[in-house]
């Protein structure tokens, strides 16, 4: 194929930005900063069958639906992926994502690391990126601190902290979150290299 400079000023393809992290890491605040910095990019609102917690607001954080809802979603196909996290169902609409995509639109998945490998054998092209958090203990801590969850569920996220991280290797980047606002210009600096890989240009639309 031929370029030219134009080739590098049109639109490209939407790209998916995942963001993992275990419970308590701090990736809520990490990807709501990021997105101020790029307002633009949209995050992807996922359908859950867990309640809301104090201060979350329905179709904003999630969309809260019942096991029945989304066992139905679930066989018409209507997920991106899907898992089973923490005993509760998460799923990322498919719909939303493809539209979003084809509009040229970064899209950025707060799913957990099964929802993860799922993304990345459809989307080829996605980039994957984990926060960790400094140590084990300040995740305990972090855990504790949020006082939203009860001690046994405390326990079983920690639990699954030390099982999820097992599954940094399958991820493109990591992030130290110690200081949330270096945290938040190591992700900037990951988008914004990602964004401007030529083959993100030169490369037929999937
Ligand atoms: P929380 O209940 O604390 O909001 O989220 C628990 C975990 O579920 C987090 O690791 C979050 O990234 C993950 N999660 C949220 N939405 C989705 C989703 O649509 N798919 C998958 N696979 N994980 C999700």
């Amino acid at each position: 194929m031929t370029v030219s400079i134009r080739s590098f000023t049109k639109r490209r393809p939407g790209i998916v930005f995942i963001v993992s992290a275990p419970s308590g890491a701090g990736k809520t605040t990490l990807t709501r900063k990021v997105l101020s910095i790029y307002p633009e990019m949209s995050l992807s609102v996922s359908c859950t069958t867990r309640t809301p917690r104090d201060g979350e607001t329905p179709g904003k954080d999630y969309d809260f639906v019942s096991e029945a809802v989304f066992k139905r979603m679930l066989a018409a196909g209507d997920f991106a992926e899907w898992a089973e996290v923490h005993g509760k169902l998460y799923g990322t609409p498919r719909r939303m994502l493809e539209r979003r995509l084809r509009g040229g639109g970064d899209v950025l998945l707060d799913i957990d690391v099964q929802g993860a490998r799922q993304i990345r054998r459809h989307y080829t092209s996605a980039v994957s990126i984990f926060v960790l958090p400094p140590s084990l203990d300040e995740l305990r801590r972090r855990l504790a601190g949020r006082g939203t969850d009860a001690r046994k569920t405390i326990d079983q996220r920690w639990n699954n902290a030390r099982h999820e991280i097992q599954e940094i290797q399958g991820y493109d980047y990591f992030i130290i979150n110690r200081d949330v606002d270096e945290a938040v210009k190591q992700l900037a600096a990951v988008i914004a290299a990602e964004r401007l890989k030529v083959c993100r240009y030169t490369q037929k639309p999937r």
